[in-house]
């Protein structure tokens, strides 16, 4: 059967391939340690699960408007006004299958063919397949572990041109497990206001996930909160990260510039795509955001945090790595740079990240996502995602470091 050719050019998510091949070879009965997929561990809250049953037991089971109800619009909103500082109403909010279906409607409604999009590496896999997708040009800026995986306004500066429609700023990272500091992300959004055409996508999805106990007086800054950049600031998040509930498939975007113009384009896309994200959500998602959940959000926090020190020691313990110790999200980034050119004990020649993880996971049974995808800096490195228990992390950084160490 015919395929187009702009899908055919299309990677897959080489986070979801090594999640489908750890689970593949856990279902041959191999013991494997998956440290794949960014995905919490813990359940989904009960308070916001038991909203949606009474949702879904009241026969909330319709079609209901697009973007959502007014109800979870509004709880959306005043979470942005109220935690992030930015001015969004209701209707500058559309609630989506997810952040990653929140990234598609925006790039979709932003981007014309031949569009420049200014992207800082190391980054997520699915920025640049769905920016050319869209038809834009991805532009990527090496933010290298040497700097601390961040890009500076120079960097940017000099990567900005006419042509540029959009940057994308996620912090913090996903690959590469650092926040920006609010004066970091000031002096970015500077050099951005600079350039009257460009907007900024801001990806908090891990915004909940900063460790102050790491960095003291370290905490989440949302760009969408400073003046000159209200009008101009597209910011993406979701319930995924926050409150353990990837499967939910639950993001939203807010676009509160041009008079809600942007917006209203978007929801357009959206009413010929899925429509609403499932009715009987609208009341978990108020739940959500309610100060109920905050106490059960805060203690997640503080495991991640731990574990971030538990990961930062044992990944430092390898001699032949080298890394940037993480202070958000739930990902450790390092390089193994050192190994290239040695052979693995089942005889496999370590070229590259991506040989690395190959041979780590059939030899060593540990699940690790390699780097290539998320940006040309990131060939010679592999993605640790701590979002499991501290045993299994342990279990699998002994099973990463014997295996690194008999590298010969
Ligand atoms: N942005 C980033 C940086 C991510 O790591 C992810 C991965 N889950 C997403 C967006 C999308 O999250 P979701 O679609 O589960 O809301
Ligand atoms: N964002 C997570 C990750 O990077 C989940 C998988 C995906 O959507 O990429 O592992």
């Amino acid at each position: 059967m015919k395929v187009s050719e702009r899908i055919q050019r299309m990677k897959e998510s080489s986070t979801l391939a090594v999640a489908a091949r750890a689970a593949a070879l856990k279902k041959e009965g191999a013991d494997v340690v998956a440290f794949g997929t960014g995905e919490p561990d813990f359940d989904t809250p009960s308070n916001i699960k038991e909203a949606a049953e009474r949702a879904l037991q009241a026969g909330q089971t319709k079609y209901v408007s697009t973007p959502g109800t007014v109800e979870a619009r509004a709880a959306v909103a005043a979470k942005l006004h109220g935690e992030n500082g930015i001015a969004c109403k209701p209707e500058h909010v559309a609630i989506t299958a997810g952040a990653k279906h929140a990234l598609y409607l925006t790039l979709q409604t932003l981007i014309d063919v031949g569009d420049d999009m200014v992207l800082p590496t190391p980054a997520w896999v699915s920025y640049r397949p769905l920016i050319e997708l869209a038809g834009g040009r991805c532009i990527e800026v090496a933010g290298t572990m040497e700097q601390g995986f961040k890009v500076t306004p120079a960097q940017l500066a000099a990567a900005m041109t006419p042509r540029t429609v959009a940057v994308i700023l996620n912090s913090p990272s996903n690959p590469c497990g650092i926040a920006y500091t609010e004066a970091e992300i000031r002096e970015l959004c500077e050099v951005i206001a600079a350039h009257p055409r460009a907007v900024l996508i801001s990806d908090e999805i891990y915004e909940k996930l900063v460790y102050p106990e790491v960095d003291p007086g370290l905490r989440h800054f949302s760009p969408g909160s400073i003046p000159a950049m209200a009008e101009r600031t597209i910011t993406l998040n979701g319930l995924s990260k926050a409150f353990a509930m990837t499967g939910w498939r639950i993001g939203y975007v807010c676009a509160p510039g041009g008079n809600g113009t942007f917006m209203q384009e978007l929801i357009k896309l959206q009413g010929q795509m899925t429509n609403n994200i499932p009715a009987f959500f609208m009341p978990a998602i108020v739940e959500a955001f309610s100060s109920r959940s905050a106490p059960q959000v805060e203690a997640m926090r503080v495991a991640f945090a731990r574990r971030a020190a538990v990961v930062a020691e044992l990944v430092r313990a390898i001699p032949r790595f080298r890394s940037v110790r993480p202070n958000g999200a739930f990902y450790s980034f390092p390089s193994i740079a050192a190994c290239k050119g040695l052979t693995s004990p089942g005889g496999r020649r370590i070229e590259d990240a991506q040989t690395f993880a190959e041979a780590l996971l059939l030899e060593a049974h540990v699940a690790v996502v390699p780097g290539g995808d998320f940006g040309a800096c990131a060939a010679d490195h592999i993605r640790i995602t701590f979002a499991t228990d501290e045993a299994t992390l342990r279990k699998g950084m002994a099973r990463i470091a014997e295996f690194t160490a008999a590298l010969r």
